[in-house]
């Protein structure tokens, strides 16, 4: 069968599978499900001390990854003929929604690159065919910890790594609303009771309710999803 295969190219690959390893997702990779493979891209370091990144051209703070160095650590790794996405995280990227991690999780996986430093050379983005995917608007110290919040998003919807609730549609975002409110035991808890309708038996009114709570929580906190796109 084949899985959906993840390749991260780090400087840091003992930070795989990190907290991935973890719940389902661990679970999931232990029973092949799923599957990871880490390149250090110094690896292709240059000279005795394995030199992966150098100065900013035009001046200015910090270090930027080699084209040529990032560039073979790619063409090594990945066959020309892959055709797994090549993302790599980056806060300029296009944002990350539930809707790339559905599309990728239903596919043969993903090649995931990892900046680190100022971030890349420019000139290996197209020169790879590399898609810019930011996880949102604040700068991280590398690209690993979006690259397993990345794959994170994937693996729990890949057929069996959620068990029996797989992959729930009502859940956030994946009907353009925020899920609604959720409760379990104790009915009773500190003075508040749970919704009389969630008790109620009544399946057609449960999901009324559902409903109801889905769009107020979205209208009051995310007014942007229920806006029309244009
Ligand atoms: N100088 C860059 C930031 C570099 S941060 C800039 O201003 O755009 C170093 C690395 O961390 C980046 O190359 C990227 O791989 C990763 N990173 C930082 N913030 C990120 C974010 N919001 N989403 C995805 N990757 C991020």
């Amino acid at each position: 069968m084949d899985v959906f295969r993840a390749t991260i190219l780090t400087l840091f690959p003992e930070m795989f599978p990190g907290p991935l390893g973890q719940s389902l997702s661990g679970d999931g990779l232990a029973r092949g499900l799923w599957s990871l493979e880490t390149v250090n891209i110094r690896d292709h370091g240059l000279g005795r001390h394995r030199a992966v990144d150098d100065t900013p051209a035009g001046g200015g703070p910090g270090m930027v990854i080699r084209a040529d160095v990032l560039a073979a650590s790619i063409d090594a790794a990945l066959p020309a003929d892959d055709p797994r996405p090549r993302l790599l995280m980056s806060p300029r990227g296009e944002r990350l929604t539930q809707a790339m991690a559905r599309e990728w999780s239903a596919g043969p996986g993903v090649a995931i690159i990892c900046g680190r430093f100022e971030g890349v050379d420019e000139r290996v983005i197209a020169g790879r065919g590399l898609r810019e995917i930011s996880i949102g608007d604040y700068v991280l110290s590398g690209g690993e910890i979006a690259a397993l919040v990345t794959l994170d998003a994937c693996v729990r919807l890949i057929p069996g790594v959620m068990g029996k609730t797989e992959s729930g549609s009502d859940e956030s975002f994946e009907n353009g609303l925020l899920e609604y409110p959720q409760y379990t035991r104790p009915r009773d808890w500190e003075g508040s009771s749970i919704p009389k309708t969630l008790l109620s038996g009544d399946h057609a009114r449960i999901a009324r309710w559902r409903r109801e709570e889905a769009e107020r929580l979205t209208r009051a906190r995310r007014p942007d999803l229920l806006a029309p796109k244009g």
